[in-house]
């Protein structure tokens, strides 16, 4: 039997413990989501409780239970149990110690040596802390890693190529953002930034906070006034419903006799928005923000030094995040691996290494496609019935289940045809459809009535649609048995056909561009595999260039309305810059364009972040 090495996530929040089994790194432990709350307490009978029922009680027995002791790594700090005193190493050891029992009793074998994680900030006395508490556990401390080192280990950033990688780490506790450089088994951190105060619980806090305020607009009563059960119910309903706003455009609160009142049952029932939400939970998102930028500065590099980005905590699934990081860097997050997950798997690469094993990466289950409906937008100025947004993104784990919103077009609208594409472009007829269906029967209404499409997608590339009218629930649904196939040659040249009779007619209306100058060769980065082939450059370069140009109206406007609050070098340079884009397009040059339109963005990322 060869040497076990396993890796650990020792986490503020939560704590995973990875090793290699059956040829992949896995994370090990007997709960859906193998993960052990941070958390150590004494029950009032003097049982010693480590993970979920420690975390249980916590609401109610402050006294008798310990949280985020990895805050206290490193200090001379101790804390109470009881009537006993421990130091934050001994807390630690007893966290790793059930992790180590969840892993012999899933290996059947015993563990004695283990790759810990540790944030990049950490000091040596915090490392050395950590390491004491490895020992304490039982545990031969082969490496203390950095956890966004960790997370690079997890995407397979170990092979010989350079890669330069930020890593934004929001967990339940603490946020960090770090930039990496990786080549071969070199890795550097280069920057550091964070909040050890900030994360997802500060969103649950917000949360809570609305449905205290809702109950008491009900009832008149105010539950920070001595209702403590009530208020841990609540607690935990704000954070299952923040984890469903992730996924879902509306989550439904319901809490039955949350308050009994001279005999009376008080019941909560209030529906909230992922928009709502987001605006809630914005100012701390942009906060972390700031961060990014620090960092990047720090490590003197832009964005466009960056070449990708990865979401690692579980706090990152708030599509909120995603899409800022988006909109400032251009780049596409990666989430491939699961963010509460990501740091333990990359420990457990690291020590499968360790063991002998030749571990490259870790292997999860993709969905290689995004998936989504088109609907009628606009594009490039007109009104567009084509437009596509994915509800499912490529690269995302499965599986997987989202939820979006969607409006009718136009009043007393009583049916909706719904066609689902795969593919990246925002063009649906550049993409792939993989099924329709008609939905009648809706109610008539003045203003907009909204449609949910709810979109599952499963390991074995069954893809389940759901059509919901939000106001009855009333629903139509699909199943889509090959929705991972690929394009056929018949396919390809049918969507074809269909574009270059849409563009030819486009192109009558949208006369200052000159398609055949605009040329795609221009456009590095643009991938056109889906639907053209070289020849027929003239039909597929229009659409690019218009979007190219829209994109760039859209980022002088963007810029225009920042621009009271800049520097005035900063508003010069702005103003010179929405000048040079204007007179890219003027000139049909694409490569000006997009070199000015990424002058702009890098200029914009900066001022903003600051
Ligand atoms: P970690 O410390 O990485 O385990 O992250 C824990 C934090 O992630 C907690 O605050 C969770 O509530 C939060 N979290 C887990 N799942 C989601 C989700 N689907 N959406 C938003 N936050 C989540």
């Amino acid at each position: 039997m060869s040497d076990m090495v396993v890796g650990i996530d020792l986490g503020t929040t939560n704590s995973e413990i990875a090793a290699f089994l059956n040829g992949n790194v896995e994370v090990l432990g007997p709960e859906a989501d193998r993960m052990l709350p941070s958390c150590v307490g004494l029950s009032p009978a003097g049982a010693l409780l480590v993970g979920r029922e420690a975390r249980h009680q916590q609401l109610l027995f402050p006294n008798l239970t310990i949280r985020s002791i990895k805050r206290k790594m490193g200090s001379t700090e101790t804390v109470n149990l009881g009537d006993k005193e421990f130091t934050p190493q001994e807390i630690s050891s007893l966290i790793l110690r059930q992790l180590v029992e969840w892993a012999e009793r899933h290996l059947h074998q015993p563990i004695t040596k283990a790759v810990i994680t540790v944030p990049a900030y950490f000091s040596d006395a915090q490392r050395n802390a950590t390491r004491e508490a490895g020992e304490l556990a039982g545990l031969e401390v082969a490496r203390i890693l950095n956890e966004p080192t960790a997370a690079s280990l997890a995407y397979g950033f170990g092979d010989a190529a350079h890669h330069s990688a930020l890593v934004y780490d929001l967990g339940g506790g603490t946020f960090d953002v770090s930039i990496v450089s990786v080549e071969g088994d070199v890795t550097e951190v280069l920057a550091s930034h964070g909040n050890n105060q900030l994360g997802g619980d500060d969103f649950d806090d917000l949360l809570l906070g609305r449905l205290e305020r809702e109950f008491q607009t009900q009832y008149g009563i105010d539950l920070q006034n001595g209702y403590p059960v009530a208020r841990t119910r609540l607690r935990w309903a704000a954070e299952e419903a923040k984890k469903k706003l992730s996924f879902e455009p509306y989550v439904r609160v319901r809490e039955e006799a949350l308050v009994t009142e001279k005999g009376k049952p008080l019941h909560l029932d209030v529906e909230l928005s992922r928009a709502e939400y987001e605006e809630m939970v914005r100012p701390l998102i942009e906060s972390t923000l700031d961060s990014v930028s620090k960092a990047l500065s720090d490590a003197h590099k832009s964005p466009s030094d960056i070449d990708t980005i990865l979401l690692v905590g579980g706090s990152t699934r708030t599509p909120l995040i995603y899409r800022r990081l988006h909109e400032l860097t251009g780049l596409e997050p990666r989430q491939d691996i699961h963010p509460d997950l990501c740091v333990a798997l990359g420990a457990g690469v690291l020590a499968s290494r360790l063991a002998g094993h030749g571990v490259e990466r870790v292997l999860v289950d993709v969905s290689p496609f995004s998936f989504g409906p088109s609907y009628l937008g606009e594009r490039g100025g007109f009104p567009y019935p084509h437009c596509y947004h994915p509800i499912i993104y490529r690269n995302t784990p499965l599986p997987v289940t989202r939820t979006e919103s969607y409006a009718t077009a136009y009043p007393q609208q009583t049916s909706v045809q719904i066609e689902i594409y795969q593919g990246e472009d925002d063009d649906a007829l550049k993409n792939l459809l993989v099924g329709d269906f008609r939905v009648e029967g809706l109610r008539p209404t003045r203003e907009p009535n909204e449609v949910l499409c709810r979109m599952s997608l499963d390991v074995d590339g069954i893809l389940h649609v759901t059509a919901i009218e939000k106001e009855t629930g009333k629903s139509k649904h699909i199943s889509i048995d090959r929705a991972l196939r690929e394009k056929s040659p018949s396919e390809i040249a049918a969507a074809r056909e269909r574009l270059k009779a849409l563009y030819s007619s486009h192109a009558e209306e949208s006369v200052e561009i000159d398609e055949n100058e605009f040329s795609l060769e221009d456009a590095d980065g643009v991938d056109e595999e889906a639907v053209s082939e070289p020849e027929d450059t003239a039909a597929a370069s229009l659409p690019h260039a218009l979007e190219m140009v829209k994109e760039a109206h859209d980022l002088i406007e963007h810029s225009q309305r920042l621009l009271g609050t800049l520097h005035p070098e900063d508003q010069e340079e702005a103003i010179e810059l929405h000048e040079r884009i204007h007179g890219a397009i003027r000139s049909n040059d694409a490569g000006a364009l997009k070199k000015t339109s990424a002058e702009l963005r890098e200029l914009l990322f900066f001022v903003e972040g600051h």
